[in-house]
């Protein structure tokens, strides 16, 4: 097992104009499972293949433990990937297509068994190890893929979409299979996806991307409380958090009725680079709800979740309509054109700049 260490790496295509991935710097340590996420573009995939050495890498390196593998083939890398198809070998059973890298290897066929069997005992596949590909389950060939990965007890799995092609229900229980078997293992894992509540329930950090460039790599737990700047802070959470503009007053930030704790110097700051307004940012679920007073929301649809529900509203803050978003108890839902009153929790608001997005408050 080993740490990952991107060093300002950086791919340019060629013919590209700005660079797919641009000096990113992130250390993954030994066994970490860290989840790289953002919308389609943003430089996961690439990233991922780089550290595999499917990609060149134009500047900076790339370290698996203290190896610099930047210029090294793939075979000689000590990983495993696991792709979005899973790219089994339709003729073969699931037996030879999970030890087909040792055989390639020139392993002997005792140890090759033993080695299948094991892995197919970890990933509950014993009973299918005769089968061919087309006689298993979406979820059982996800399982032979990753089963193909473990036999090589490699340093470092890398997975791309691993789930994408497994129906909604399935997506979700394997989802936490991955995640026990990789805890499990200890096997450092970087693992891709767009979708953020999958960074958010797998990773033990989640690193995110946008643009090729590296917005925030934290914990899950810190990465929904203090988000790095506006980006993150949309991307993260769903629905996504409501972000509001607001005037700089010499009374500080409101957010309605209730005055945004931020910093002064944050404040002056904000003034100082010209700005006139910040944004303030509240999770749908870190409301209150009264009978009265805060900012008065105008129902306009509810969505019901059952436990919970959500408003979808409009209220004047700073003097200017806005769209809000508020989640409310599944059982007390209020009506269409109804008015709900909603004060932000305290201790639960964000402040961001509204021009270079950055984090103002603490
Ligand atoms: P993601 O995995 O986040 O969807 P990618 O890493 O696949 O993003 O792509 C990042 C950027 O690089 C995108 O703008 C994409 O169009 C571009 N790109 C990806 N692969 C190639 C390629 N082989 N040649 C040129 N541009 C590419």
């Amino acid at each position: 097992m080993a740490s990952v260490t991107f060093d300002k790496a950086t791919r340019l295509y060629p013919g590209g104009e700005k660079p797919a991935v641009d000096q990113l710097e992130l250390h993954i340590e030994d066994g970490e499972f860290l989840v790289l996420v953002g919308p389609s573009g943003c430089g996961k995939s690439t990233s991922l293949r780089m550290l595999a050495g499917l990609e060149d890498v134009n500047g900076g390196s790339i370290r698996i433990g203290d190896r610099d593998v930047t210029h090294l083939p793939p075979k000689d890398r000590d990983i495993a990937m696991v792709f979005q198809n899973y790219a089994l070998y339709p003729h073969m059973t699931v037996a030879d297509n999970m030890g087909f890298a040792l055989k390639i290897a020139g392993v002997d066929k005792a140890t090759i068994r033993k080695k299948v069997e094991e892995a197919a005992d970890i990933l509950d596949l014993r009973p299918y190890l005769d089968r061919k590909p087309k006689a298993l389950s979406g979820g059982q060939r996800q399982r032979v893929a990753m089963g193909r990965a473990i036999v090589r007890q490699p340093q470092v799995f890398l997975m791309d979409e691993p789930l994408s092609n497994l129906d909604a229900k399935l997506r979700v229980s394997t989802r936490t299979q991955i995640a026990s078997l990789q805890r499990r293992l200890g096997i450092t894992t970087v693992y891709v996806t767009h979708d953020q509540v999958e960074a958010m329930t797998m990773g033990d950090r989640v690193a995110v991307l946008k643009d090729g460039l590296l917005q925030q790599v934290d914990t899950p737990r810190n990465m929904y409380d203090r988000p790095a700047n506006l980006f993150v802070a949309g991307f993260i959470g769903s629905p996504a958090m409501n972000l509001v503009e607001v005037p700089i007053t010499d009374g500080g930030v409101k957010f309605g009725e209730s005055v945004v704790p931020v910093s002064r110097t944050a404040l002056s700051a904000a003034a100082d680079a010209g700005d006139r307004t910040v944004t303030v940012g509240v999770r749908p679920e870190h409301f209150d709800l009264g009978e009265e007073g805060g900012l008065a929301v105008t129902v306009n649809v509810v969505e019901e979740l059952g436990a919970d529900g959500y408003v979808y509203g409009t209220a004047e803050v700073g003097g200017v309509q806005r769209d809000l978003v508020v989640r409310v108890n599944g059982r007390q839902v209020p009506e269409k054109g109804s008015t709900l009153h909603v004060t932000p929790r305290s201790g639960e608001t964000h402040v961001f700049s509204t021009s270079s997005g950055e984090r103002l408050s603490d």
